[in-house]
């Protein structure tokens, strides 16, 4: 998962300073040391990691904070604001607007992922009822073109490009022509990467860019960059006017803190990250639920986008009822279940749970997890009372042997197998329970509720 490793070596930190009887200088120190560490080792530039220190110790001045504060409440909100800071430059990025057509110019090095993040952007908004175009201005890379064209006419958006002209600047100057005259509402014209800065690279954008005067210039960058990541992000934003960020590949194994870093350089928001290869691998980014998730303190916003998003809608009330009492039966997970086999995205709705898709389905290994899960079934289908299913009256923790033994024999599995799926139903019915109360938001509420549960 994104920054797990960082992410973990945090919570680890603030988990250690909660185990401590009393909260001292010594013990902060310890617990600041610690965190300055993970983010040192995840890539995030000195200075940040530096300033970030002195600002939690300025604000977590122990000697002024009177007895009875919950000191360890105040710190770890301290290391939640100063995170989030990091990756909030305190602006808006520029955003689109439907009524007016939007020129929006992507840059980055060769391989960052820009052809690729081009065609998720179009894709994107495309869901959303806009109509956008993309224009290839990358003459530079042989196969650019074909690569963007392949990608366009998948995700059927129109494109404009040339297999003879040289010109990145006429080509880019065309296309954005062509598609204002056919009314699109999004132009995004793909510039040309290079393998590292150079001067070359520069000019032509800043020549593309005056050509075509965007909107919003958007710096893609590859995550696993690492401390390359402020150096490479300042040079883009002194050569044109850098935007907004999009970090790319942030599903594998990188190490991620350059992205905090490249916000500090370009003083622009990351507005989506790279989650995959495939067009919808692609997710809007948050400061607040993503430094929620980051700190192990589930990212509850995004899970209720994800509920609208990919559940039905008839199914989204009764769902979120569920969720709100917290209490997770079989039966709750053999309809989930059934959901994640008959509709595969909702998956993604339970990776925003913290713990829930890492171990149940993980990624890259789906047909593994899909054959996993089929297994479970089969033994909840076992579980009977004179041909009854009992899936709603059955408590796990109250499964006798016998019972255990007659499920596996039931569903032709092994008892090791059975316990294998009570395990799993405990783990979830655990996360499930940290749902109860859950305020059930409707759509556009969803800051108010992430507010609440971070709070
Ligand atoms: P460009 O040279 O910057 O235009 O980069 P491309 O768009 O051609 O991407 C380079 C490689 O990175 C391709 O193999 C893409 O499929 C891959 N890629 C792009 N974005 C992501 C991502 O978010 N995750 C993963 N795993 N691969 C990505």
């Amino acid at each position: 998962m994104v920054l797990a490793q960082l992410g973990g070596s945090i919570s680890r930190a603030l988990q250690q300073m909660s185990n401590a009887t009393i909260i001292d200088e010594k013990v902060l120190n310890e617990c600041l040391n610690e965190i300055t560490r993970a983010l040192l080792q995840s890539d995030v530039q000195f200075k940040l990691v530096r300033d970030m220190q002195t600002n939690i110790k300025k604000i977590v001045n122990l000697d002024d904070l009177a007895a009875g504060h919950n000191k360890r409440k105040i710190i770890q909100q301290a290391i939640f604001n100063e995170l989030c800071k990091m990756l909030d430059p305190g602006k808006p990025s520029f955003t689109p607007k439907k009524a007016k057509t939007s020129v929006v110019m992507f840059v980055g090095l060769q391989g960052s992922g820009k052809t690729t993040t081009c065609t998720k952007y179009a894709y994107y908004h495309q869901k959303k009822g806009w109509k956008p175009a993309l224009v290839c201005a990358d003459t530079f890379r042989a196969g650019a073109f074909d690569q963007l064209k392949q990608n366009a006419t998948k995700a059927k958006i129109p494109f404009y490009g040339s297999y003879m002209e040289s010109d990145p600047v006429k080509i880019a100057v065309e296309g954005v022509e062509r598609f204002k005259k056919e009314n699109c509402d999004l132009i995004i014209v793909d510039t040309s990467g290079r393998h590292k800065q150079e001067v070359a690279l520069f000019e032509e954008m800043r020549q593309v860019s005056e050509a075509t005067k965007p909107d919003l210039v958007i710096f893609v960058m590859d995550s696993s960059i690492g401390q390359a990541a402020f150096d490479q992000a300042q040079a883009f934003r002194q050569s044109v006017a850098v935007g907004a960020v999009i970090v790319t590949k942030m599903d594998g194994h990188a190490k991620g803190g350059g992205a905090l870093s490249a916000v500090a350089a370009t003083k622009s928001p990351v507005i989506f990250i790279g989650t995959g290869e495939h067009m919808d691998e692609f997710e809007v980014f948050d400061v607040k639920p993503f430094v929620s998730r980051l700190l192990g303190m589930g990212d509850w916003s995004g899970f209720m986008d994800k509920i609208h998003e990919v559940v039905p809608m008839d199914q989204q009330p009764e769902l979120l009822q569920k969720l709100s009492e917290g209490n997770f039966t079989l039966r709750i997970m053999y309809e989930q279940f059934q959901n994640i086999l008959k509709m595969g995205p909702i998956g993604q709705v339970f990776s925003m749970l913290p713990g829930f898709s890492a171990e149940l389905m993980p990624k890259g290994r789906e047909k593994e997890s899909q054959a996993k899960i089929k297994r479970y079934m089969t033994m909840m289908d076992s579980m009977t009372n004179e041909g009854k299913p009992v899936l709603d009256s059955s408590n796990p923790k109250l499964m006798n042997e016998s019972r255990i033994m007659r499920i596996a024999r039931g569903s032709g599995r092994q008892l090791r197998e059975v316990m294998e799926m009570f395990e799993e139903y405990k783990r979830l019915a655990k996360i499930w329970s940290k749902m109860k109360g859950l305020k059930i938001p409707k759509k556009g509420e969803m800051s108010a509720l992430s507010r609440n549960m971070n709070a």
